[in-house]
């Protein structure tokens, strides 16, 4: 069983590389953003409450998103570990998921941080175009500042817990790969 968060700021290919990386370990992906999109998209209460948000750059609320990651690990499939991808993206979420693991006996065993310096985010995100309503030039700024003042004090939060593995960014997609599997050994 390994239970994984992949951090990283938008941009860095943390998505791409969680997928590969569950793929191999055969442990389920669970991404918040893509659990969001699918609350948008199925015109749920969820999606309703969570889209302008969204369509903003901003983070949706600690409790909501909490809540949502919560039941999610419940799920049978969870049972032989996860990967996290996009969650905890706040402190605060941080110790709500540390709480829900702890209550079930559970811990994290590795945060692995794409490291991917800013212009070179700015750069792949604008050239990606994956046609998402929060990919256009304002709004991926918001969520860069999002990152960097929500979501980065994380890197010294789990630092400070021995469980960081800082994987550097730049690279293909199976070189990357190969770092992160090293990283997580
Ligand atoms: P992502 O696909 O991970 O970039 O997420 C897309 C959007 O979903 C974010 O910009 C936020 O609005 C929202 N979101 C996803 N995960 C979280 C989270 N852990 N906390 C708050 N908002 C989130």
């Amino acid at each position: 069983m390994t239970n994984v968060v992949f951090l990283g700021p938008p941009g860095a290919g943390k998505g791409t590389q969680a997928i590969r990386f569950a793929e191999a370990r055969g442990i389920p992906h669970v991404s918040t953003g893509d659990m969001l999109r699918a609350a948008v998209a199925a015109g749920s209460e969820l999606g309703r409450q969570v889209q302008e948000i969204m369509d903003g750059g901003r983070l949706v609320p600690d409790d909501v998103i909490a809540a949502v990651v919560a039941a999610r690990l419940r799920e049978d499939d969870c049972a032989v570990g996860f990967v996290l991808d996009g969650f905890p993206r706040t402190v605060v979420q941080a110790e709500v998921l540390e709480a829900e693991l702890a209550s079930r006996s559970l811990a994290l065993d590795h945060v692995v941080q794409l490291e991917v310096e800013d212009a070179e985010l700015t750069r792949r995100m604008l050239a990606r175009s994956q046609g998402r309503a929060d990919d256009t030039p304002e709004v991926i700024q918001q969520r860069l500042e999002v990152y960097a003042s929500q979501t980065a004090p994380l890197i010294s939060y789990y630092g400070g817990k021995g469980l960081l593995r800082r994987v550097d960014g730049l690279g293909t997609v199976d070189e990357i790969a190969e770092r992160t599997a090293a990283a997580v050994s």
